[in-house]
């Protein structure tokens, strides 16, 4: 679903991603964990072309994401991005968040798109929010929604990086439950988080970065229990 072969990511002088190799199938879930300023971010915006890679290569659904033919707006519809900071319309109800996107750029009939954001309203379970504005609900609930509107445009992969950071300690159950169904339906997801409960749970690798490279990667059993690298050490037991 997702190759980086090689890929290279500079900002000016600084390389942030360095000779990055990974490959992400269909109905994955690979969480990805890291110090600050590691590349995790970088990297999950390299997938839908927030950031231009330098070097290297990287395919979605085995379209060249680097390549200058390859239809940006046709990949980006494949690919849902939930961020820390929701990023919802202030201005617009909930419901109309989340049919923007399948109306404008899916064609998508204003009754179906409805329809279709109510059913994921109901699945993010906050079906009585439609008609609510952001600023009328919690954060949780508006991570929620931000969610669902990923998720109304049926995409084949969902990015999440670090989707409850910017929540009250409250709400990150909720949000992850969300999470957590998606992923046993078997969507394929990359998730940069610190929620290292959810990571033992949900994922099945786990993709540890430190200053621009993948250090290691393992499962979930493995990764937590005899990690491999010193760094992957160093890093785990300063979270105990
Ligand atoms: P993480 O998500 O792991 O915290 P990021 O991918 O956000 O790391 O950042 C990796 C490095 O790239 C950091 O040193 C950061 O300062 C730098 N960086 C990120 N975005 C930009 C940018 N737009 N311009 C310059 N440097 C950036
Ligand atoms: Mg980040």
């Amino acid at each position: 679903m997702i190759e980086f072969r090689g890929v290279t990511k500079h900002f000016g002088q600084t390389q942030v991603l360095k000779d990055i190799n990974l490959t992400i199938r269909k109905g994955e879930v690979v969480v990805i964990i890291g110090p600050s300023g590691s590349g995790k971010s970088t990297l999950l915006r390299c997938i839908n072309r927030l950031e231009e890679v330098t070097d290297g290569e990287l395919t979605v659904n085995g379209a060249s994401v680097t390549a200058k033919r390859t239809d940006i707006n046709k990949l980006r519809k494949e690919i849902g991005m939930v961020f820390q900071h929701f990023n919802l319309y202030p201005h617009m109800r909930v419901l109309d968040n989340i049919t923007l996107a399948p109306m404008k750029v899916l064609k998508m009939p204003p009754a179906e798109a409805q329809q279709l954001a109510r059913s994921y309203l109901a699945k993010v379970g906050i079906p009585e929010k439609a008609d609510a504005y952001p600023s009328q609900l919690s954060g949780g609930q508006q991570q929620r929604v931000a969610i669902a509107r990923g998720l109304a445009m049926k995409p084949a992969v969902m990015l999440f990086d670090e989707p409850t950071s910017a929540l009250d300690p409250e709400m990150i159950g909720e949000v992850l439950d969300v999470m957590k169904t998606l992923a046993r339906e078997g969507m394929t997801m990359v998730v940069v988080t610190h929620e290292m409960g959810f990571a033992k749970e949900v994922a099945d690798r786990i993709v540890f970065m430190d200053q621009g490279q993948i250090v290691e990667e393992a499962p979930p059993s493995q990764f937590f229990t005899s990690p491999r690298e010193t760094r992957t050490q160093q890093f785990l037991n300063r979270l105990l």
